[in-house]
């Protein structure tokens, strides 16, 4: 779901409509499978000595390696009489809390010289991070190995050893998270406040990075346990008389053949608390990550799932002519148990050589009706659930995922906001644009490179032989949406989609842009859906405009007549609030308030809380897109224009 359209839930807060970490967690069955295992093995090795068990150490030669399910000796017993089951559970709570304590102690180590570094950089970094690379050149368990032969064998000294040489890895990651923090906005305006450095470091950049702690130190928890073990079997962990897993299954191995069980039971043991110490990480991990955490814990399909059973408009009669034609389009946003119903019904239609602008605040809805109508909107956990995009008479909805790939870059095509996110930045932009057209056209790489730079001239990019060895980083903001501009058009589309194209650039190549697209449009006779907030954008390049609320169209008109006379009071705020250069003494009149959140939508008009006009019916039941003469409709039961309105449905 597209930020702004979460943001303007109310529950995006912290409320009551976002799931609990715990059922977002709840709902990754492998982390929940691995938490309940391993809370089970905690709650077992912590009430141990208050189990009627005999000592893990207490010797009975006259019991010698008997099997399990032997009387009193519920998995048997080791080479000196020892009762395993006792063993086992003392013994994997040491190794669990050497494991844990090794983590710990890597991690605040780790993480201070990655933050340090990170931070000060210049000959601070160099020094630490150099140390730091030092320590990971030696092999690994050879390392781990040369610690606790220096400091001698013992539990303490293994549990030191091990975070020793795991200590480079949080330093690294740390590091990497602390330099792409420090030259952030956020970092320079607590510098600008007067902060001190360790202030910015305590209550700026801690925060942000201590995620990135949790996560590291959940997933590599059980490596650690895992490592404790290994020194343990080697006889340099745990000495005898204490257990721990590792030397449990040091001790067992002696009699692998004779009496498996004493070497197999630790040995599974490692296995079940690793194992779910793992999958509860993942977990962890995914929960966590800001990308994820927003309700889906699966990654995204290559298109938007669409409802089977959707409900799918009639056609309607004056539709028939139009380039592209979408009736009822709606599409929800599932996160948890609640849904965003981002898209809520939209009906417009776009004509060839048209352009028709989607006007409308952040969240109102415009950029997922565009990417529905692709099949862009991320599943899970998007889902187009109502409505039909007939294009010349197919129903993008239902066509093959072959079919809308062909679709995608040929017949349709986009240009997004930010032209640097979209451009790949390790390839020169010539090769992208080469690439964009024979992924559609069967085209050597020479004609398709002369095509391109045909395409460059289009787009009036000066040297275009030159550019086409240019990188992404290497071009100015106009000049990189020039080339997407480029791309875009590689394959002769019938229909442009510009998602607020130029928001990103400043006024006078905005301006550039604009003049651009709009001969371009007329040149090769391509519809465009243009995307925008911005009404000076809107009377600059569209014949016709839509304007969208709370995921719904509540105007559609000419754009002339829409912009000299609008019908929905929304309309008419959204142009108070436009400057106009030359009229200082006019007032800009702010809209009161903000969208209503898109999971709780209220019964009858969306817009009625924040409406100068609002009666008592406006909030009562569905309020229909009436038509108000020929070409305009308007989604209001008293619109400004009201004796002209005619009822039709
Ligand atoms: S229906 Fe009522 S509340 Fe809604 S825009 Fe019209 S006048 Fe305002």
């Amino acid at each position: 779901m597209s930020q702004a359209a979460l943001a303007t839930s109310p529950s995006s807060g912290g409320g009551s409509g976002r799931p609990s970490p715990w059922r977002l967690f709840a709902a990754n069955r492998l982390a929940a499978g691995g938490l309940i295992v391993l809370a089970a093995i905690a709650v077992l090795v912590l009430l141990a000595p208050l189990l009627p068990l005999p000592s893990p150490d207490a010797t009975e030669p006259a019991n010698r390696l008997l099997r399990p399910m032997s009387d009193g000796y519920l998995l048997g017993s080791d080479q000196l009489g020892r009762d395993i089951l006792s063993r086992l559970l003392h013994g994997t709570r040491t190794s669990i809390a050497v494991g844990l304590s090794a983590t710990l102690v890597a991690a605040v180590i780790g993480s201070l010289l990655g933050l340090v570094a990170g931070y000060a950089g210049g000959r601070s970094d160099n020094l630490i991070m150099r140390g730091i690379d030092m320590l990971m050149a030696f092999p690994y368990i050879l390392l781990a190995l040369a610690i606790v032969a220096a400091l001698g064998p013992g539990l303490m000294n293994a549990l030191l050893a091990i975070a020793v040489v795991n200590i480079p890895f949080f330093a690294r990651n740390i590091r990497g998270v602390t330099v792409g923090l420090v030259h952030r906005e956020f970092v320079d305006a607590a510098r600008l406040s007067g902060k001190g450095d360790l202030s910015i470091l305590l209550t700026e950049v801690l925060p942000n990075v201590l995620p990135v702690v949790v996560i590291t130190m959940a997933t590599t928890v059980g490596w650690m346990i895992l490592e404790t073990a290994g020194l343990s079997f080697l006889g340099l962990g745990a000495q005898p008389p204490q257990a721990d897993l590792g030397s449990m299954l040091g001790e067992g191995r002696r009699q692998l053949f004779t009496a498996p069980h004493v070497s197999i039971i630790p040995g599974l043991m490692i296995f079940v608390l690793v194992m779910s110490i793992n999958l509860m990480g993942d977990g962890v991990r995914d929960l966590l990550d800001p990308r994820l955490k927003s309700g889906a814990l699966g990654r995204p399909s290559a298109r938007t799932d669409v409802a089977s059973d959707r409900a799918k408009a009639a056609t309607a009669q004056e539709a028939a002519t139009a380039l592209l034609d979408v009736d009822g389009l709606t599409t929800e946003f599932r996160v948890g148990s609640e849904v965003y119903r981002a898209v809520g019904g939209v009906d417009f239609e776009l004509k060839a050589e048209e352009c028709l602008g989607l006007v409308g605040e952040s969240g109102s809805g415009k950029s997922v009706t565009a990417m529905s109508l692709l099949g862009l909107v991320p599943s899970p956990p998007g889902r187009v659930v109502g409505g039909r995009v007939a294009h010349r008479g197919e129903d993008l909805l239902d066509v093959s995922y072959d079919r809308l790939r062909q679709l995608r870059g040929g017949s349709f095509a986009c240009v997004f906001q930010d032209p640097l996110s979209t451009l790949h930045p390790l390839y020169t932009v010539g090769d992208q644009i080469v690439e964009a057209i024979r992924a559609h056209q069967a085209l050597g790489y020479r004609a398709a490179h002369a095509k391109a730079v045909e395409l460059l001239k289009l787009v009036q990019i000066p040297g275009p032989e030159r550019r086409m060895e240019a990188y992404p980083h290497e071009l100015s903001g106009g000049m990189r949406q020039r080339i997407c501009i480029a791309m875009a058009l590689a394959n002769d589309p019938e229909v442009l989609i510009a998602d607020e194209p130029t928001t990103a650039l400043d006024v006078t190549v905005q301006a550039q842009v604009l003049r651009l697209l709009n001969r371009l449009r007329m040149d090769k006779q391509a519809a465009v859906l243009f995307i925008t907030h911005d009404f000076g954008v809107v009377s600059e390049i569209c014949d016709r405009v839509a304007v969208m609320y709370a995921g719904r169209i509540v105007e559609v008109g000419p754009t002339e007549e829409l912009l000299t006379r609008p019908a929905h009071p929304y309309t008419r705020k959204l142009i108070d609030c436009v400057p106009v250069l030359g009229e200082r003494e006019r007032r800009l009149d702010a809209i009161p308030g903000l969208p209503p959140a898109v999971n709780r939508l209220p019964e009858g008009c969306a817009f009625a809380d924040r409406c100068p006009q609002a009666r008592p019916d406006c909030r009562r039941g569905n309020i229909t897109l009436d038509r108000l003469g020929d070409e305009r409709s308007v989604r209001c039961l008293f619109p400004l224009l009201s004796s002209e309105k005619q009822r039709v449905s």
